[in-house]
């Protein structure tokens, strides 16, 4: 079976857009900016975001980070990203999600200037992606097409399952894979048989959020087994990373397939990067 690394795959892309960025800057005069909007504390995304504030700087994107208290009111979010719309440093705005629950997302999110919105949320970056005219990609999704085109799996005329349909991953990787000729089905929570759909597909995307949950039998032999999954999980006391997929049971059985950590997890942020890079390039 061929490991997918997408570790791998993610530093290759890493380097040659440090590259471009060094090339763009010094012509430019000017470095691509991301700002990144952090509500309250919760753990995880502060997490996340100091994850994508050191991305960022290793590749040569100015970063910065807002922090507001988890009280903040709608007026206050919006007067922040609008400021950062007006400003010519800023190339992309990132409200990190969610956000508490006296916030209002879809408010929060139209408010990105959609020439600003590198993760492709605002309805109208969701509509041009969907017409396959979009500016910029969903990042997780174009993350796991990435990692496709690498490793130079064959997509066109083939049955893809994509399971789970959520705004961020299953629905624009959906479209990803028709807009590459796949013929997909989406599977969801109330899909009668998703055996039935699975056993049928060359290549399976598994965006389901529930740690563990498919294995060798679920696949046709020989299929491509991407795993969107992220758990943590406890092992003798320690903290282990696993998937939607039980990566082990695979060997011998897939063709290829992702392991989780180092597999689509990095691509996120790259993505994240790359989108950030090209809204800076168009803006000038
Ligand atoms: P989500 O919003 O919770 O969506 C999960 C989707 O899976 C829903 O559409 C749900 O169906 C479907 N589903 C749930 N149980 C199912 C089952 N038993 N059979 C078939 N479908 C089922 O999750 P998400 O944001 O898309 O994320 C999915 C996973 O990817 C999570 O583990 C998340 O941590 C991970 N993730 C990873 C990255 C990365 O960078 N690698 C990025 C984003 C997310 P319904 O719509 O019917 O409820």
């Amino acid at each position: 079976m061929l490991k997918l690394d997408g570790l791998m795959v993610s530093n290759k892309l890493r380097e040659s857009l440090s590259e471009n960025i060094e090339k763009w800057s010094q012509a430019s005069g000017r470095r691509p900016g991301l700002t990144v909007i952090l509500v309250g504390n919760d753990p995880a995304s502060e997490v996340y975001v100091s994850h994508k504030h050191k991305a960022c700087q290793k590749v040569g994107i100015q970063s910065e980070v807002i922090k507001l208290a988890h009280d903040t009111q709608m007026e206050q979010l919006k007067q922040t990203i609008e400021t950062l719309n007006l400003d010519k440093q800023v190339d992309g705005i990132l409200v990190q999600l969610p956000l508490p629950s006296h916030l209002n997302e879809r408010e929060a999110l139209e408010t990105i200037n959609p020439k600003k919105d590198p993760d492709a949320l605002t309805i109208e970056n969701i509509g041009l992606f969907f017409g396959g005219e979009g500016r910029v990609k969903s990042c997780t999704p174009n993350g796991v097409m990435e990692i496709l085109k690498y490793y130079d799996i064959p997509l066109s005329g083939k049955k893809a399952v994509v399971i789970g349909r959520s705004k961020i991953v299953g629905l624009p990787m959906f479209n990803l894979l028709q807009q590459a000729n796949c013929t997909v089905t989406l599977c969801h929570s109330r899909t009668a048989d998703l055996k039935e759909h699975t056993l049928e597909a060359d290549i399976v995307v598994v965006a389901a959020g529930k740690p563990e949950f498919l294995g060798k039998d679920d696949f046709k032999k020989g299929a491509v087994i991407i795993d969107v999954g992220i758990h943590r999980k406890q092992v003798d006391g320690k903290n282990k990373l696993v998937g939607d997929v039980r990566y082990d049971e695979l060997e011998g059985w897939a063709s290829a397939a992702t392991p989780v950590p180092k597999g689509v997890g990095p691509m996120t942020i790259t993505m994240l990067l790359k989108n950030t890079f090209d809204l800076a390039r168009d803006q000038g």
